[in-house]
């Protein structure tokens, strides 16, 4: 049983399939026929970027989705070549053969991974079914099934399993107090971050980059943009702010917020570009991580994934990777516990959350250092953040000018190497120099600050004057 039918159900019935005789996933809104925006995921909307290693997951898991996506529109890219990226004030330098990913809309996304979960023979999707309660048995140790709210009012459905894939939104705090579990332990950094985005019509022939970060400094700077290409020849278009300073959703504000970003590049951009839609807001107030790997008591037969568990600041695209790969997972956690002798109900909850703890760990690890650095970012400050604040400035910088380290750098950020893969000798050695120069020269002097660099194996430009040209 599967509480959910967003990313996190799919990918969860995906796995599930394998070793369960029936999978029914229990979403609570009604699903669109096509690749919509739904109502109950707002941030459909905006953009989403999936890391290296979130494709190669979902491509094991759905062989033949990608080529399928790319037949239908979507762009396959290389982000070394194709992503013009500003990063903490620097542009990132861009040559070939960095990590892949692919550009489409979170909701065609959604749509392809469906069309995929819902032909598989065993799983069934029961569309405004809410979830309002676990069932346990007697003695209270294991889950054996939930309470439902649908189309014929109140019923009680029994499974070995309960996947909780609810978003946010999950009452599973409130369930397992109910339950005597207590809560879990709740960390959260607050960010007041705000998205707004809309959708353009993307120039014909336009190939100055595919996907366009533009991201400055903190704290000095509280603003990111985004432009990104997308199935149907659009561009999706948006701009991000913490602490309040989001985007306006009227067409003059929205420019106006974009011109005023750490680089005028995005600007130059769209600014006569052909908008598609209205620019539409979500807020993020922080990211949440709900700690259910250190609880005292956990019961069986009861798991949880996706924002269920943890909503990160999306800025660095983690999220659907940390799900894709959390659901694989949890596939590994059941095959080990179905050939156990001990069987399905004795650790795979707990066993299960303490991998995906790790995984996690990672990924908050890297955003929330980065929150961090904005003195208004309210959340628990390590020991000796800004000495690591200062190396990780400096490791962007050097990742500006030297394409080595870079690919290094970005061979961690996609996950393709967990942290230690920026321990290696020949990064370490680069990084301790750079840091040594950062020293003695300033940073306009030893790192791009201004120049967007053109696409490897595309005419020169001439530094920024072309700009909006193609727009
Ligand atoms: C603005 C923004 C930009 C983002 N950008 C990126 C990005 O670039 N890259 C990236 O990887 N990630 C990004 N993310 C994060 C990503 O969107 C989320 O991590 C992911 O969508 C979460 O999926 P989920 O399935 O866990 O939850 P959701 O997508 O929130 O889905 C939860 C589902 O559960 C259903 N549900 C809720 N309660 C019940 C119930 N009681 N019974 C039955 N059904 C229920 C809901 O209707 C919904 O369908 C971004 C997030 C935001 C907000």
């Amino acid at each position: 049983m599967i509480i959910g039918g967003s990313i996190a159900g799919l990918l969860s019935a995906r796995v599930l399939s394998e070793h369960f005789e029936k999978v029914i996933i229990l979403e609570r809104e009604p699903i669109p026929e096509g690749p919509e925006a739904r109502k109950s995921t707002p941030q459909g909307r905006h953009i989403h970027a999936l890391l290296e290693a979130g494709l190669k997951t979902l491509d094991g898991m759905f062989p033949g989705m990608v080529q399928e996506m790319v037949r239908e529109g979507a762009d396959l890219i290389d982000m070394a070549r194709d992503a013009a990226w500003l990063q903490s004030g620097s542009w990132k330098a861009r040559y070939e053969g960095g990590p892949q990913s692919i550009l489409v809309s979170r909701p065609y996304l959604e749509w392809k991974v469906r069309g995929r979960v819902t032909a598989l023979p065993n799983v069934e999707v029961r569309q405004g079914y809410g979830v309002e309660e676990l069932l346990t048995d007697a003695s209270r140790t294991r889950v054996t099934g939930v309470r439902v709210k649908g189309p014929q009012g109140e019923q009680t459905l029994e499974g070995e399993l309960v996947v909780d894939a609810s978003g946010r939104g999950s009452r599973a705090p409130h369930w397992l107090e109910q339950l005597g579990y207590g809560r879990p332990e709740e960390e959260q950094v607050g960010i007041d971050l705000g998205y707004t985005s809309r959708f353009y019509e993307r120039p014909a022939g336009f190939d100055d980059f595919k996907i366009m970060v533009v991201n400055g400094r903190a704290p000095e700077s509280r603003r990111s943009g985004f432009i990104s290409n997308v199935e149907g020849g659009r561009w999706i278009v948006s701009l991000n702010g913490y602490f309040g300073d989001h985007a306006p959703t009227d067409d003059e504000g929205f420019l106006e917020f974009a011109r005023k970003l750490p680089a005028p590049h995005l600007y130059e951009y769209i600014r006569n570009a052909k908008p598609l839609t209205q620019p539409v807001t979500h807020k993020i107030p922080s990211s949440r991580w709900l700690h259910f790997e250190t609880m005292a008591r956990f019961p069986e037969g009861f798991v949880l994934l996706g924002d269920a568990v943890c909503a990160l600041n999306p800025v660095f695209g983690q999220g659907m990777t940390v799900i894709s790969m959390g659901a694989k997972i949890l596939g590994e956690s059941i095959a080990r516990a179905r050939t156990s002798p001990s069987g399905l109900h004795q650790g795979l909850s707990r066993s299960f959350h303490q991998e995906l703890g790790k995984l996690i760990g990672a990924a908050w690890f890297l955003t929330t250092t980065m929150d961090l650095a904005h003195p208004e970012a309210r959340g628990k400050r390590p020991a000796g953040l800004k000495a690591l604040l200062w190396t990780i400035q400096n490791m962007i910088d050097l990742t500006s000018v030297d394409a080595k380290s870079c690919h290094q750098f970005y061979e961690v950020l996609h996950m393709r190497k967990g942290a230690e893969g920026l321990l290696q000798p020949g990064f370490a050695a680069s990084l301790l120099g750079y840091s040594l120069k950062s020293l003695l020269i300033p940073r306009e002097r030893r790192a791009n600050l201004t120049t967007l660099p053109p696409t490897p194996g595309k005419q020169t430009r001439t530094g920024d004057k072309s700009l909006g040209a193609a727009a």
